[in-house]
């Protein structure tokens, strides 16, 4: 496939998610949240090209040599682009790095070590988004990630916990709540990779060292397996979903959320799961 065919698709399907989702606005305000890999530095990259003057957020996770080299990419990354990077360190926030609370939590609490990370994570990112003054927290999540969260959910027995996915996530409004976006939404991974490498990204390709036996893993691989004969798999699923998931959610279009009791945080219990991780 001709390279600037290629990059000219691949742009413009990220720009035509961006319109029809109406993920962003004139008047927003946009942070990403960086991870220093291929998919949310694509994203960063194509929103500073359309104009939205992003700005980049990463958590250090300070998860040994994985995160110091993600920094470094991202920092080099930024400064190349002229585009704003606020750093969180996960250690500084939580007093410990992410690996030690995953490692006492997870044989407390009998949770996934992935699972604990994407909670304090989504905590820590709406929180510090929010300060920044984001009205928008941009995503690198692609195709491939929203097929296995689908399949996740229906392994573990709760599919409703994915009815608000999509581009924009949730119908949540809150003031508390920054809207979250995808504009990799309908990409492939293996595209995201391809665009990645065509435009020279200083990114690390390799996953990161905790997911591996990862239950999401584990569905990585199968998805990955089955499409090698049945190639649209995960695009069908995706497309199920789409169709499935307002079925599923019914009437309900809009959610009132409540604060944590302890951080004040948006909950959907009185004590939200972050509070409950770090009790
Ligand atoms: Fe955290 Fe798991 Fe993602 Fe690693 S793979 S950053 S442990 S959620
Ligand atoms: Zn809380």
């Amino acid at each position: 496939m001709d390279k600037e065919w290629f990059i000219n698709e691949f742009e413009n399907k990220a720009s035509e998610t961006i319109r029809k989702y109406k993920l962003i606005n004139n008047a927003d305000k946009v942070i990403v949240a960086c991870s220093g890999g291929k998919d949310s530095t694509t994203v960063l990259y194509l929103l500073n090209k359309f104009g939205y003057k992003p700005e980049a957020l990463i958590l250090d996770l300070a998860i040994g040599s994985w995160s110091e080299t993600n920094l470094t990419n991202i920092k080099t990354f930024c400064k190349e682009e002229g585009i704003k990077l606020h750093v969180v360190s996960m250690r500084e926030e939580f007093g410990c790095s992410i690996c030690y609370i995953k490692s006492i939590v997870g044989q407390k609490q009998k949770l996934q070590s992935c699972t604990i990370c994407g909670i304090l994570k989504r905590w820590l990112l709406n929180k510090k988004a929010r300060g920044l003054g984001a009205t928008k927290l941009a995503t690198g999540h692609n195709l491939d990630d929203e097929a296995q969260t689908v399949l996740l959910n229906v392994f573990n027995g709760n599919p409703k916990l994915g009815i608000k996915s999509g581009p924009k996530v949730g119908i949540i409004r809150d003031r508390m709540f920054v809207t979250r976006i995808k504009p990799l939404f309908f990409h492939r991974e293996r595209d995201v990779r391809r665009y990645s490498e065509l435009l020279g990204f200083p990114v690390l390709y390799d996953k990161c060292p905790c997911s591996v036996g990862s239950f999401r893993s584990l569905i990585r691989e199968f998805l990955n397996k089955i499409e090698k004969d049945e190639p649209e798999t995960k695009q069908n699923i995706l497309s199920m979903w789409m169709v499935l998931s307002p079925l599923l959610a019914g009437r309900k279009t809009r959610e009132k959320l409540s604060y944590c009791k302890l951080c004040g945080e948006p909950a959907r219990n009185a004590i939200c799961k972050s509070c409950q991780i770090l009790s």
